[in-house]
């Protein structure tokens, strides 16, 4: 819905090496036209997937974003979980822009290979496509709130939930604020019945 009138993020979106679904929202769409895709993907649960295997490869990871501490405390949980894993950096920061050169700097020196970038939707993919052309890692992903979710500042939804397509609806329990970019949802649903009509 962003893209929509965000031609920056829009033109982002498209040169991505990869997109995913990461809400019910958009399986619903897909199937609506025709083009179903199989499950949800999001940054919560793929991060934790993307280290169990970083730590068998021995590829180095960096967390950037997230309040000061929380990145920190979602690196003591993956290290737990994996005591070989290689989490060479850690940094809260901000995404604005007279921090980059800094942050970009201390990505460098670290030698990661992986970076999550934890700042939200379009932020963390507006700092990616932004900084890619001198970050010297080899794979850069926005995860959203993942290191919350990680670090169990928040809790996620529970399965049933999930199964449901209803972790929207748990988050905007936990955190009410949401509503504002929640009601983008009904927009995106008219959007998509009008884009079909209109085929
Ligand atoms: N965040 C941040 N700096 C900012 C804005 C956001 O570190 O200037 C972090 C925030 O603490 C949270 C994440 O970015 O950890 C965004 O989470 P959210 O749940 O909004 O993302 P979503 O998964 O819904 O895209």
């Amino acid at each position: 819905m962003i893209a929509r009138h965000d031609i920056n993020f829009r033109n982002i979106l498209k040169r991505a090496n990869l997109c995913v679904p990461d809400g019910v929202g958009l399986l619903w769409a897909a199937k609506y036209q025709g083009t179903p895709l199989p499950e949800r993907v999001t940054g919560s649960d793929g991060v934790p997937l993307i280290a169990a295997r970083a730590a068998e490869k021995g590829w180095r990871l960096f967390l950037l974003g997230a309040a000061p501490g929380v990145a920190e405390k979602a690196a003591d949980v993956l290290r737990a979980r994996h005591p070989a894993l290689q989490i060479v950096g850690v940094y809260s920061g901000s995404p604005a822009p007279e921090e980059e050169d800094a942050i970009v700097e201390r990505i460098n020196a670290s030698g990661a290979d992986i970076l999550f970038v934890a700042y939200g939707a379009p932020e963390q993919d507006k700092w990616i496509a932004r900084n890619t052309p001198r970050l010297r890692v080899k794979m850069a992903m926005g995860v959203g709130g993942a290191f919350d979710f990680i670090a169990g500042i928040i809790p996620r939804a529970p399965l049933w939930m999930q199964r449901l397509g209803l972790e929207w609806l748990f988050r905007l329990y936990l955190q009410p604020w949401r509503i504002r970019r929640m009601m983008r949802l009904p927009r995106f649903v008219i959007a998509v019945l009008l884009d079909n009509l209109f085929k």
